[in-house]
Parts: C-alpha cells; sequence; structure tokens
C-alpha cells in the first residue's frame, strides 16, 4: 500500500467530487406524482394526505396514521396527546437531535436525560428506571441509526410505572424488532419525511398509534384544536359550524408533499435491502481496522440503517477526532456527527443542565464519526470512502 500523502496536507482526494453523507432519492415518476396534485383540485387538505397515512399505516402495521409538516409537529402533536403538561417528567436519550427533547419542552413538561447502552448507542433501560420519579409521565425512546430500542424492556418498565412510550423513529422507518415493524408496538411513534431519511416529502412527519383517542387528538392538533365531527360539537348552528376546542397549531402537511410521499413509498424496501448492503460492505471493508468500533448490532433488533456511525479508539491515534474529520473532509468524504448531546446545547444548559449528566453519550459525542450513507450510493462509493477512512487512520495511528 502506498503512502500517499493526505489532502489535509496538500496531497490528491481519494475523491474527486464530494460525496454527502446522505440525500435525496427523486426519480422521473416522483415528479410526476407532485405535477398531477399541482394540477388537480386540492394543493392541501386534499385526498393524497389520507392516501399517504393509509399506506404508511398499512406499511407499518399500525392501526392509524396522521401526517404532520414536520417529525418535531409529529412529536409536538404526540406529546400533546399524551397529555405531557406543566412540570411533566419525560425521560429521552441524549444522543438525538434536539426536537426530540424540544417536543417536551413545547409542551412545558421536563426533559430527564437517560445515558445510553455504549454497544448500541439506545437508552439503556437499566438507567431508564433509575431516572423514574413520581413526576414521570412518559419515555421517548430513539431508535438511534435504525436500529431498534430495547422495546420489550421499555415497554416492560413503562407498564410497571404507567407510562406513555412515544418513539421517535425519525432513523427507523422499515426497521423491525423481534419481527415486528416499528410503527406498530409502543403508544405512538414519529416517523420523519426530511430529504437525508429513508422516504421524503421535502418536510414532513407522520405519528402511527393503535390507540382511537390519541389518533383523534392528533387529527384535531393539527388543525388548530378545531373539530367538525358532530359527535364532538358543543353546539351545532348549522352546516358551515365547527369549533375550536383547544389551542392546536397548523402543522398540515401538503398534498403537493404526501403525493411525494405516496411515489417515494413506492419505493422503500428497495431504499432498504440497498442501506442493508451498503451498511454490509462497510462492516466487513474496516473490521479490520482496530483504530475504530464499528456499529453492534443486538440479533432482535433489524436496523433499517439511517445511519453508518464509526467510534474512533482515540487511545490509538496520534490525532484528535477533530483532525480525523477535517481530514475526511478534505479527501471529498462528506462526514458529519450525531450528535452533541442535547442537553449541551447551550439553551439547555440555560435551564439547567450540565455536563456530565450521561456520560457514556458524552463520551461517544466525542469519538463517533458518520460516514455517508444512502440508497443513492453505490458500492464504489462505500469502497471510496473506505480507503479515505484507512489512508486518513493510517496516517494518525501510533
Ligand atoms: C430528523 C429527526 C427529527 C426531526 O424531524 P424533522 O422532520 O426534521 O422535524 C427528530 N428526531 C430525530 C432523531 C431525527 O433524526
Amino acid at each position: 500500500m502506498s503512502k500517499s500523502k493526505l489532502a489535509i496536507d496538500g496531497g490528491k482526494p481519494v475523491r474527486a467530487h464530494y460525496l454527502p453523507y446522505g440525500r435525496q432519492m427523486i426519480d422521473d415518476e416522483d415528479i410526476e406524482s407532485v405535477v398531477k396534485v399541482l394540477q388537480s383540485d386540492y394543493l392541501t387538505s386534499g385526498p393524497a394526505i389520507e392516501q399517504f397515512e393509509a399506506e404508511i399505516a398499512a406499511f407499518t402495521g399500525a392501526k392509524y396514521a396522521v401526517a404532520f409538516s414536520s417529525g418535531t409537529a409529529a412529536l409536538h402533536g404526540a406529546c400533546y396527546a399524551a397529555g405531557i403538561g406543566e412540570g411533566d417528567e419525560v425521560i429521552t436519550t441524549p444522543m438525538t437531535f434536539a426536537a426530540t427533547a424540544n417536543c417536551v419542552l413545547y409542551q412545558g413538561g421536563v426533559p430527564v436525560f437517560a445515558d445510553i447502552d455504549p454497544r448500541t448507542y439506545n437508552l439503556d433501560p437499566q438507567r431508564i428506571r433509575e431516572s423514574i420519579t413520581a413526576r414521570t409521565k412518559a419515555i421517548i425512546p430513539v431508535h438511534f441509526t435504525g436500529q431498534p430500542a430495547q422495546l420489550d424492556e421499555i415497554l416492560q418498565i413503562a407498564r410497571e410505572h404507567n407510562l406513555i412510550v412515544i418513539e421517535d423513529a425519525a432513523h427507523a422507518l422499515g426497521a423491525r424488532y423481534k419481527d415486528r415493524s416499528i410503527g406498530s408496538i409502543g403508544d405512538m411513534t414519529m416517523f420523519s419525511f426530511h430529504p437525508v431519511k429513508h422516504i421524503t416529502t421535502g418536510e414532513g412527519g407522520m405519528i402511527t398509534t393503535n390507540n382511537p383517542v390519541y389518533y383523534e387528538k392528533l387529527l384535531q392538533f393539527r388543525t388548530h384544536g378545531i373539530t367538525r365531527d358532530e359527535r364532538k360539537l358543543r353546539e351545532n348552528h348549522g352546516p358551515w359550524y365547527y369549533e375550536m376546542q383547544f389551542l392546536g397549531y397548523n402543522y398540515r402537511i401538503t398534498d403537493i408533499q404526501t403525493s411525494l410521499g405516496i411515489s417515494q413509498l413506492r419505493r422503500i424496501g428497495g431504499f432498504i435491502e440497498k442501506r442493508k448492503q451498503l451498511a454490509a460492505l462497510y462492516l466487513q471493508e474496516l473490521s479490520a481496522t482496530k483504530e475504530l468500533i464499528l456499529p453492534h448490532q443486538l440479533p432482535e433488533a433489524e436496523s433499517s440503517w439511517h445511519l453508518f456511525i464509526v467510534r474512533l479508539q482515540l487511545v490509538r491515534l496520534k490525532a484528535t477526532r477533530k483532525t480525523v474529520f477535517q481530514a475526511l473532509q478534505k479527501e471529498n468524504i462528506g462526514v458529519n456527527v450525531h450528535y452533541i448531546p442535547a442537553y449541551l446545547h447551550p439553551y439547555y444548559e440555560s435551564l439547567g443542565f450540565r455536563k456530565g449528566i450521561c456520560p457514556v453519550a458524552e463520551s461517544c459525542y466525542e469519538e463517533f464519526i458518520t460516514l455517508p450513507l444512502y440508497a443513492g450510493m453505490e458500492p464504489e462509493d462505500v469502497l471510496d470512502v473506505v480507503a479515505a477512512v484507512k489512508k486518513v487512520i493510517r496516517h494518525y495511528s501510533k
């Protein structure tokens, strides 16, 4: 193996063009589907929304699905439907995008961060148990990178303490846990359709649930707290009549977006299969690189592989994570870091959260690098990333 000069030191980059860490896959059918809606009577509140909801419900095996303008809006809706209110504590993971905890704050609740399992990077059930108080109302596990959290253990804790489980499955459309689809297991499950996720609507999200009471609340929350349902009206002045019964939001998604979602969902099987193949190739090609810890999969959890994260063994390296990260960027590899522990953000610090709450998550954060992974990549792209990773790691190895 030639000792080629790193691009960061002026050498030739492994790739001539930048490879992003994630991106959407749009084909002609997607475009046709959107154009058809643009030419139709309904740009919003039309039939494409209900169709997308029905198809996501069928895909996940849930009874009901409610689409929202974003995954974050969907999580907010789930917290409302779960009855999270002033002072209620909700246990969640710090190893997530800020939105997971923010939705608790929107409702006046208190996020309580429990530490993660150092093998799977998912919430550690034992740490959840230790975080329960008389004020605990719900648990929000995140299926981090697409690997389902330990749902049996989490649901058992929830049953014992009468807690609601809201799954943040923004990473996990198409993932399975003990042969059940994510989306049909907990009380409510959130999916996101941001362009880096498995399928996209531009912006968009969904809650799936088997519970008709949550379903009704979610529908009403999404549209200002307004209902036209005759069974629910206090009065009825005539056919035009509707009532706003609680303070909801305009969190509706459009038919333009959901028509894209419907078209994208037709290809979900292929998208997931491709991600699995690419992840398997990464695992195979990087298994002998002792400076890296590769993602560990529990036998009962079948990941849908949203992210491929490697953990640097910094004791074996002469460089910091920042240097390795910058060197890979210069090789034209679009690496990323997921995530800055939520409570380390300045806003959370202003609420009183401090470094040290979840030491495992904090040390993982110091060592994580996310490698590119999306359905539009080819095996050759993975091999480019692997070549760049090996080039950089070898250079900085002790
Ligand atoms: C993407 C994401 C969200 C938020 O979804 P949006 O659709 O971007 O609002 C929440 N949680 C996690 C873990 C995510 O990855």
